[in-house]
Parts: structure tokens; sequence; C-alpha cells
């Protein structure tokens, strides 16, 4: 289990952090060393406009130093830590110039887990990330009025866009510490050797091939979250494809063998979509490991009103349902989304190019879509495997067209809709051609859609 440990303070010390980000890990970081008493420099390749908003959260009292829309060298040797953002790749040059100067490198993190006592519960996975943490910690919410006795209470953060880490000795050693853990901040804490006590992996799929390279480096840095458990952490792990046989030392519970045991559980959960019902298992699989009671699970199941950018009904236009699932960046994202729904869909799909197979979402949308609209790079590629996908299942062609913008893509969407329609925005790419993030290009969607 995770201890606190005497470690070096930062008074006074030199460290240089490398990417703010838009969600919250960088500005963690800089708030913790702020009251370390550190003199921190952050430096980042976007300009002072583009993280505005991360900006905006520095206090001017803090000692801070900016280097943005570029890095020095200098700020790599001359310093006596780097905190890397887990955005930046492993083989920047910057990062080189402060592993030959002997500078050391951590993560906001890395620095988290070095720090705190409280039981971890990390989820990672390929998707449903982000949803299974949140139902997680709805759950163990709506069981502390139980846990009160214990003095126990649940601390939210990680990849969700939360650091913990200027909290981190508020949290106590029987405070339960939720955390969402992205490949790369897997792949960094390798260097801790971490022991979650409880560890759900939801699925695995290959994605992030343009930065962890291959279908193996990512598939061991998923790995690192079970890798030093012990026979007393729990392993909560889908039974459906490979994760079940993924090697730990923890206690094996398996989620998501059978369809045929949900409808409890589906007639507690608000969130349309089988992949939620399987996020909900792993869930209550964590719960039930950790002695919550099921009147605890269902009202936490209950209460869960899902995620912004996840299948998040935004609009009605003219009998027309419109939702937001920008955060679908897999074609496996884009197809449950789609089967999630009865009603016809004018499926928006397509954007930035990270080199996998797309010819999932043009299958299921020859056989679940009335129109699609093809958005950013991948579009064109796209357009292409849907006739194939449709000759291939002797089917119609369902119509679709290239955009230049979600605006036009949105219009056309519309237009092309029926009354009693679904237009869903699942574009199961990322967003970095057209977008800073899918949070902007889901917001884009909702106000387009509500103009
Ligand atoms: P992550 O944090 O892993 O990116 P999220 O919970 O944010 O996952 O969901 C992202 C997208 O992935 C959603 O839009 C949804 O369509 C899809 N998704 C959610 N849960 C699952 C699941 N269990 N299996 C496959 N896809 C899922």
């Amino acid at each position: 289990m995770s201890s606190s440990k005497l470690l070096p303070s930062f008074l006074n010390q030199h460290v240089t952090v490398m990417g703010l980000g838009g969600f919250g890990g960088g500005i963690g970081v800089v708030r913790f060393l702020a009251e370390q008493k550190a003199k921190i420099l952050v430096t980042d390749l976007r300009s002072t406009d583009e993280l505005s908003s991360s900006l905006a959260q520095i206090d001017p009292s803090w000692p801070v130093t900016l280097r943005l829309g570029g890095h020095h060298e200098s700020d790599f040797c001359e310093t006596d830590l780097v905190v890397v953002s887990p955005a930046v790749p492993k083989n920047s040059p910057y990062l080189n110039v402060a592993r030959q100067a002997g500078i050391p490198l951590t993560s906001e993190m890395n620095l988290f887990w070095e720090r705190n006592c409280g039981r971890v519960i990390g989820i990672t996975g390929s998707n449903g990330k982000s949803t299974t943490t949140a139902l997680i910690h709805s759950i163990f919410q709506a069981a502390e009025p139980e846990t009160l006795v214990k003095r126990s209470r649940s601390w939210l953060g990680g990849n969700i866009g939360v650091s913990l880490l200027p909290v981190v000795q508020q949290i106590q050693p029987e405070d339960w510490v939720i955390l969402e853990l992205s490949s790369f901040q897997l792949e960094d804490l390798a260097a801790v050797h971490p022991q979650p006590e409880i560890a759900v992996v939801t699925n695995f799929s290959p994605n992030h091939l343009d930065r962890h390279g291959t279908v193996e480096a990512y598939r061991l840095a998923k790995q690192n979250l079970l890798r030093w458990q012990t026979s007393a952490c729990f392993a909560v792990l889908n039974a459906r494809g490979e994760v079940a046989d993924w090697p730990t030392g923890a206690k094996r519970v398996l989620f998501g063998a059978s369809d045929g045991q949900n409808d409890l559980l589906k007639s507690w959960l608000q969130l349309p979509g089988s992949h939620n019902v399987e996020n909900a298992q792993a869930a209550v699989a964590v719960a039930l490991a950790a002695g919550i009671s099921v009147t605890a699970i269902e009202s936490g199941i209950r209460s869960f009103k899902g995620l912004p950018h996840r299948l998040e009904f935004v609009a009605e236009v003219s009998g027309r349902r419109c939702f937001n699932d920008s955060k679908s960046t897999t074609p496996e994202a884009t197809v449950l989304a789609v089967q999630a729904f009865d009603a016809p869909i004018v499926l928006l799909a397509g954007g930035y190019d990270k080199h996998i197979d797309l010819s999932s979402i043009a299958a299921t949308a020859v056989r679940h879509c009335r129109a699609v609209a093809l958005l950013g790079q991948t579009g064109g590629q796209l357009g292409d495997l849907i006739e194939q996908a449709a000759r291939e299942a002797n089917m119609v062609v369902p119509t679709y067209r290239r955009f230049e913008s979600l605006e036009s893509a949105v219009t056309w969407s519309l237009q092309v809709s029926e009354s009693g329609d679904v237009v869903l925005l699942s574009p199961g790419c990322a967003s970095y051609d057209w977008f800073q993030n899918y949070v902007e290009r889901g917001e884009a969607f909702a106000k387009l859609t509500n103009k």
C-alpha cells in the first residue's frame, strides 16, 4: 500500500514545469510547488493566448517565471528538477538535455503518488476510464454517511482533470483516493512501483499508437497498474478480452462476463448504452471489494447523471435530439455510441489522424446511420471506407459529405435529418486538427445545435 515517506523539501529549489496544459495537472504542480516555496519556471510550447485559462489560475504572488510559446535548453540543465507533463513525448530533445545534465525528471502523478498515504483505487483502460472513475466516486460519496465512523472520505483525481497534489497533505490513511490513470501517467509511474489497493482495467484496444509506437508499449504501460500489486490488493478486470489474463499478484475480480444478469443495474443507471452498463459493473465490483453496502451502491448509481461530452444530450432542434459524444476519440467509442440509440442517426465523425484503422466506424455507419458528416483530417479516408463497407455488406451507401468546418457539418446534419432522429457528434478521432481538445469541440457542437 502507499505510505507517506520523508521526502526532500522543495524550499528554494529551482523546478522547471514542462507543459502547463489545460486539464489541471500542470496548474496542480505549480500550486503545490508554490506552497512548498520552490522557484518555479513554467515552460510550454503553447502561447499565452492558448493557455489563457490555465494562466489565469496562477496566483500573481507565486514565485513563477513563464517561458511560453517554446522551450529554452538552459531551463532543462540549469535547474534542480523537471516536472514533465504526461503529454510530452519521451523522446523530446529537451528531456535529453536534462538527462545528459543529470537533472531528475518526474511528473505530477509521481509527485502525488510518493506523498499520498490514502488508499488508492486506480482506474485505467482504453475506454470508459472517466465514466467508471466518476461512477465509483459517486458510489463512494453515497457511502460516506456509512463510513463516517471510520472517518474515511473519498477524493477524486488524476486524468479526469483534477490534480490532488495540492491537497495531498490533507489525505488521511483511511481515505479512498479514486484516480483515473492514463497510459502516459502509468508509463511514468513505473518509477515508483505503484501498488493500488484496488486496480481497475475497463478494457484494452489499440490506441495512442502515435505516442506509444507499438501496441506492446501501450499494453506494458497500462499493465504497470497491476504489476506491483500484492495478494492484499484487488484487480477488477474486464472478463471479455485479454485484460482478464493480465499479470498481477492481486486477487482478480472479473466483470462483464454475462449480459443476462444486468436488469437491476440497468434500472438504476441513467446513462444510455451497453458500454455504460459495463462501466457500472466495474464500479459495483470496486465498491463491493471496498466493503460498501448495496444500498449505497444503488444510491450512487441512481444519482449519477454522466459526464459532459460522453453521450451528453445537448439540444432538441425541431424534433431532432442532439447528443455530444466529443470524448469519443477511438473507433470503438463511436461504434458503441451509435449502438446506444434505437432511432435513426445522423453521425458527425472524423478528426485528427492517429493512424489507426477506422473501418469499424464505416461499417457501423452503413448499418445504423441515415447520413454521415465527415470531419477533419480523416474525413476523406472515412468516406472511402464507407463506400467499401457498403460494397462488402451489399448495402446502400448512406448519404455522406465531407466538411471543412463543424458549423457547416452541423447545418447539413440538421437539414438531412428528420424529426425523431438523433444527431450525434461521436468523432472516433482526436480533435487536434480543428480544436485544442475534445472539450472545445464538444462545446462548439453544443453551441451550434443550440443556435
Ligand atoms: P476515457 O476516460 O477512457 O476516455 P470516458 O469514460 O471518458 O473514457 O468515455 C469516452 C468515450 O468512450 C465515451 O464517449 C463512450 O462513447 C466510450 N466508452 C465509455 N465507456 C466505454 C466502455 N466501457 N467500452 C467502450 N467504450 C466506452
